[in-house]
């Protein structure tokens, strides 16, 4: 039945796409030569707008419309009349399909690709769609759910759907099409078919507005006028002949396979077929099989057409092989009913769609799998997918840059600029930034770096970036890192140092690898009934941080926070490999609870961040929010509580939920509270199971035996140093009445810091309060500045710096 093409001995080598073009068969679908038919017609609905639809429509579809817009209520009345069974079908058809185009929608990225400079990543969707439904004899109302639901996941405004009129039905198109059209909610459907439609979609006429993009298949004329309207519009690929290639092995169903022959055969006299197999026994029984089914098949004379024509049974040595013809012909459809079929598909490297084992038919693709059925065709899978969401939406690079990371890349604009003899770039650069020894705006400089050290080969996403951290200088007063001001006392001293001395004689020896002792003095310290074994610590929460990240994120992997928020959460995500989404916070500082909720479905983060209280905003995050997100959030929630014991509510930790969430972790220092920044001793508590899976990442003795005697000497006398706490947290809102007061904004804040504002020139007044000998932080949002809180007399000096330069 199946002409035989025998490649058995071929070596793999030589099964590529240039060796078997002239071999395999597939039928080629001329668009080029319907172009010169179809460009008048297009032509002319761009210059008469819908007078000229409507003469092309009386001519080709043989009805005379006034209008092409078909009445919602004969939406209405198509469904009504749709028989229940195929409406409940195409429910689910429609169901499945969302559910797998939502996979496919883009999160929102930020990359820092410096300090300072950064690039966000939106995709953001096409404000109107066109969908061509074809109309023919048959009508294919599964067209209609493929197209319209990755363009509605996508978040495209407007879809208009074009389909041709049926004289037999009234002038409007076929009812099942409109009924689908009404079942996912379509109000906007034109009759119109062929080239006159897409032209009318792409350029617009008085009943349909333009729209950005066209999808959905067509015949020869709908493809030329689709492809000579590009550039005017985007569409989707171009849709030749339906085809399939089935690789099987003598362990096949040669029933099964027959039958999937048949059913793409029945498509199109033109189908191509391929049954590429290692088994001349299957090649057999298949053609046999084929035989005995055409017998009783509905369509059999196209069936018979296409696989006598352009269809083929590939005979093959092995499995690679086999790979390798199915990827030098590039399907549409690629089904594998063989012996480890899985592994086998992870290894195709070319095909729109691939079906595994033998319960997968290209059929339940057609229909109801929820992968889209528009794929690529003609060989053209080499290049280019089927229609995703992706067709409906475009990537949008946001660039931000602050002036000194602008600075320190003008050399190489001035190097890059030089080369292509683009002054003006350079120079539009340099007017922000000005000159510096070496550089001209001329262009010239910047060439002739030879002599330069190469630089090591570091990460491509690591390159360009700064170390963070804040600047290290030398003021009598420092408020710039949120420590706490005041050191231990004389005794506490003693006493820390000479539990230190206590292990000098056995540092020969590793530390406690599990760092037990101290972590169940942690436990006890944070009290809610927390053991040991909930309780993880490492050198610095940062450490801790790193180490979720590591675990929990990674390459592939995501991690959401929302900004402006503690900036090592994006960057240890980003040095982890895990792309960061940035989620906003609204104009009071605050997380929107539903707003909040809505981006953790959206975005489905493998880790969410939500820092309470916020550093540099100050204030914390009510725990009706945090709950929100952990009843949402598919992954970790990490509730960083690095300023905790400084909130105005001691009630509201969120160590308070961890029995509800086992996803939750909240992380807690003791550097700020506790005065302890200097031993770097950073911790969490969680469910024991994300404390044995940081087990997984953590160095071997990461906590020293100092480190750990050191701390449990401070967590023995927590009393002594929380005393301070008070005091700060008195300072902080006696400072913010008294900044208020002077009529600055100052941000509510329950840390030991704050943030205040706003200044035209922030770095002005940052620099003016360094020379009255003051240093504090310029971070977080523009034209704000963030204060840490000091002892009684460093704030009288930070108020007369500020009294000084505000005068
Ligand atoms: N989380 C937040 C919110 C912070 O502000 C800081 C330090 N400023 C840290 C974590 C890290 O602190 P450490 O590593 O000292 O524990």
């Amino acid at each position: 039945m199946l002409n035989r093409i025998d490649l058995r001995g071929t070596p793999v080598g030589d099964l590529g796409v240039r060796q078997l073009a002239e071999l395999l068969p597939r039928a080629e679908l001329d668009v080029e030569a319907a172009m010169a038919a179809v460009r008048p017609v297009c032509e002319d609905v761009r210059d008469r707008g819908a007078d000229a639809v409507r003469e092309h429509t009386a001519r080709f579809d043989g009805v005379d419309l006034t209008t092409t817009v078909v009445p919602v209520e004969a939406l209405a009345d198509a469904l009504a009349g749709l028989d229940p069974q195929v409406a409940t079908a195409l429910d689910e058809a429609a169901r499945r399909a969302r559910l797998v185009h939502e996979a496919q929608v883009p999160g929102q990225s930020v990359t820092y690709v410096a300090d300072g400079s950064s690039v966000t990543e939106r995709y953001v969707p096409v404000a109107r769609a066109g969908v061509y439904v074809p109309g023919g004899l048959v009508a294919y109302p599964s067209s209609v759910v493929m197209n319209v639901i990755p363009a509605q996941v996508a978040g495209v405004g407007q879809i208009a759907v074009a389909s041709p009129p049926q004289a037999s039905s009234g002038g409007l198109p076929h009812p099942t099409v409109l009924a689908a059209c009404e079942l996912l909610g379509i109000t906007e459907v034109h009759a119109a078919g062929g080239a006159q439609a897409i032209a009318m979609l792409g350029y617009g006429t008085t009943d349909c507005g333009p729209v950005d993009t066209i999808t959905g298949p067509g015949n020869v004329y709908v493809a030329a006028a689709k492809r000579l309207l590009r550039g005017v519009v985007s569409t989707d690929a171009e849709a030749g002949p339906t085809e399939v290639a089935i690789i099987a092995d003598g362990s096949a169903d040669a029933t099964f396979v027959a039958a999937d022959l048949i059913a793409q055969a029945e498509h199109d006299p033109l189908a191509a077929c391929l049954l590429i197999t290692t088994a001349l026994g299957l090649a057999d029984r298949v053609d046999a099989e084929v035989i005995t089914q055409l017998a009783t098949t509905r369509h059999a004379s196209r069936v018979k057409e296409a696989l006598t024509g352009q269809s083929a049974c590939v005979l093959v040595d092995d499995m690679d092989a086999a790979l390798a013809v199915a990827d030098a012909w590039a399907p549409e459809h690629l089904e594998i009913q063989a012996a480890e079929a899985g592994d086998l598909a992870g290894r195709v490297r070319n095909a729109g769609a691939v079906f595994v084992g033998p319960y997968a038919p290209v059929s339940l693709g057609d229909y109801l799998a929820g992968s889209n059925h528009v794929l690529p065709t003609g060989g053209t899978a080499r290049h280019s997918g089927g229609l995703s969401v992706l067709t409906f939406m475009r990537g949008i690079h946001v660039v931000n840059c602050t002036e000194e990371a602008l600075a320190a890349v003008a050399p190489q604009i001035d190097a890059l600029g030089g080369a292509e003899d683009l002054a003006a770039h350079v120079r539009a650069v340099r007017v922000r930034v000005g000159e510096t020894a070496g550089t001209r705006a001329d262009g010239e400089a910047g060439r002739g770096v030879s002599g330069a050290t190469p630089a090591p080969p570091l990460r491509h996403d690591l390159v360009g970036r700064a170390p963070y951290g804040a600047p290290q200088i030398d003021a009598p007063v420092r408020l710039n890192t949120n420590e706490n001001p005041f050191g231990p006392s004389a005794a506490l001293a003693r006493e820390i140092s000479q539990a230190a001395a206590a292990e000098a004689a056995a540092l020969n020896r590793y530390p406690d690898r599990d760092a037990l002792g101290l972590r169940s003095d942690l436990a006890a310290y944070l009290g809610h009934g927390l053991q040991v074994r909930e309780i993880w610590a490492a050198n610095g929460s940062n450490e801790v941080i790193q180490q979720l990240l590591q675990a929990f994120g990674g390459p592939g992997r995501s991690a959401l926070g929302f900004e402006p928020s503690y900036s090592m959460h994006p960057i240890i995500a980003q040095t982890t490999g895990t792309r960061w989404i940035s989620g906003l916070r609204e104009a009071d500082f605050g997380i929107d609870q539903a707003r909040a909720v809505a981006a953790v479905a959206e975005f489905r983060p493998d880790l969410v961040f939500l820092t309470s209280p916020n550093n540099p905003t100050g204030a914390a995050v009510p725990l009706s929010v945090i709950e929100q997100v952990c009843a949402t959030a598919p992954g970790m929630v990490v509730v960083d509580e690095a300023y905790a014991e400084f909130a105005r509510d001691q009630q509201a930790t969120a160590l308070s939920l961890l029995p509800r969430f086992l996803r939750l972790v909240v992380v807690r220092t003791m550097s700020k509270a506790f005065a302890l920044a200097g031993a770097r001793v950073g911790y969490l508590a969680a469910d024991p199971g994300v404390v044995d899976a940081l087990q997984i990442v953590r160095l071997p003795y990461h906590l020293s035996t100092v480190t750990q005697a050191v701390a449990r000497a401070a967590l023995a006398r927590s009393a002594e140093l929380l005393a301070t706490v008070d005091g700060i947290r008195a300072e902080r809102d006696e400072l913010t009445r008294w900044l208020r007061e002077r009529g600055l904004s100052v941000a509510d804040s329950d840390a030991n810091f704050v943030l205040f504002g706003t200044f035209s020139d922030r770095r002005a007044v940052w620099q003016a309060l360094a020379d009255h000998g003051v240093l504090i932080r310029e971070v977080g949002p523009p034209g704000w500045l963030r204060v840490t809180i000091g002892t009684p007399l460093e704030m009288a000096a930070f108020r007369a710096a500020i009294e000084a330069v505000l005068s």
